[in-house]
């Protein structure tokens, strides 16, 4: 493998319901700085049905290159269609790097086009850097439940690729009028050869902030004790306007949904603030919410080892202190 021939830096951009993700306007500021310092171009990569439009937003997000697949084979999220659309463009004009977010859909083009091209892939990645003369990009992520940060490379192969975790890097303030090249791209793919169809999409009815990209998040355990006793989570959240988050017993017990678990199997969340409450503090709920601004933990075991990891700790009954947090909030 040829590496001279890889060149510049690209951001897979996700888009959903006509709007651009949060966590890839983070990656053009990520990716800018990597750019900058190989002296080569950021390039955003919009895959969709009439997504034209974007490509004005990600050039104000700091891009020199749009390519765009716009077609109405794109208009839901398919790992088959993507990864196609994704590894033409990549067999074709060569990136150094490739950054996803660590998103459920960034998370699955990712591995997909990993496994296809093949290269390696850094998962949940949270530092980015890159060695200025060789390209060497330096992916790190924390490892061992926590305990180590890792820094993986990939030295074999190009592009060197890495999920990044939302709310780690920061977008840059939005240029207007920043235009650069745009490049409309497609592939000779037909319907009837996806062997993937969306047959209907289920809106999630209830109208909740998503869990990885809220400022604020209010977690229940299992010391809630009931699904009813769970519902004060739902109401200190709602006077909060956070997230609600659960441990996986919450998970389990069926009280909330998979995608509110934060932790080792679930979602890895970096709020500002979040809401420890009735939780234990396992190692792999830990792993998920440590490096959260600032942890506040409400346990009536002064011994839970929530205790040891969060910035506040208070020792008392979530049955008597929730109510009185949400009368207080509700009056601010
Ligand atoms: P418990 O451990 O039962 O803790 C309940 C807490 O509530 C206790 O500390 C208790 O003192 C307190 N409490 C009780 N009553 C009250 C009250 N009235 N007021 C205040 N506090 C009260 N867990 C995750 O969360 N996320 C994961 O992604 C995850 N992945 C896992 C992966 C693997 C491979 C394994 C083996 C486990 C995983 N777990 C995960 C499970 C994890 O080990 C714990 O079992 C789980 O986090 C415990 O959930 P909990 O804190 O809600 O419950």
């Amino acid at each position: 493998m040829e590496f001279d021939d890889y060149r510049g830096v690209w951001v897979f951009i996700e888009e959903k319901d006509g709007h651009i993700a949060p966590v890839s306007l983070e990656l053009l500021g990520a990716g800018r700085r990597l750019a900058d310092k190989r002296g080569a171009e950021l390039a955003g990569v919009v895959i969709g049905d009439q997504v034209g439009t974007l490509a004005d937003t990600v050039f104000e997000y700091g891009a020199d290159v749009v390519y765009l697949y716009d077609d109405p084979i794109f208009k839901h999220y398919r790992t088959e269609t993507f990864m196609k659309a994704l590894l033409a463009c990549t067999q074709k004009y060569k990136p150094e790097i490739i950054l996803y977010g660590a998103t459920s859909t960034g998370k699955d083009l990712a591995s997909a086009v990993a496994t296809d091209l093949p290269t390696g892939l850094t998962a949940d990645t949270t530092i980015l850097d890159v060695e200025e003369d060789t390209g060497l990009l330096l992916a790190s992520r924390p490892a061992f439940g926590g305990n180590i940060m890792a820094t993986i490379l990939c030295k074999k192969y190009r592009p060197q690729m890495a999920t990044v975790r939302p709310k780690v890097m920061k977008a840059l303030p939005p240029e207007s009028g920043r235009r650069g090249r745009l490049i409309a791209e497609s592939i000779p793919l037909r319907e009837d050869e996806v062997r993937t169809k969306v047959l209907d999409i289920v809106k999630d009815t209830v109208k909740h902030v998503r869990i990885d990209e809220a400022d604020v998040i209010v977690a229940g355990g299992k010391g809630l004790g009931s699904p009813g006793g769970f519902q004060l989570i739902h109401q200190l959240a709602g006077v909060l306007g956070a997230a609600v988050g659960g441990s996986r017993d919450v998970v389990e017990a069926g009280w909330i949904e998979h995608h509110h678990q934060v932790g080792q199997t679930g979602v890895t969340v970096t709020p500002k603030i979040y809401f420890a409450i009735g939780i234990s503090g396992a190692i792999q709920h830990l792993v998920g919410m440590q490096n959260s601004g600032l942890i506040i933990a409400i346990n009536k075991d002064p011994e839970a080892a929530i205790f040891q990891a969060c910035h506040y700790g208070i020792v008392g009954d979530a049955f008597e202190i929730v109510p009185m947090l949400i009368e207080q909030f509700n009056d601010v």
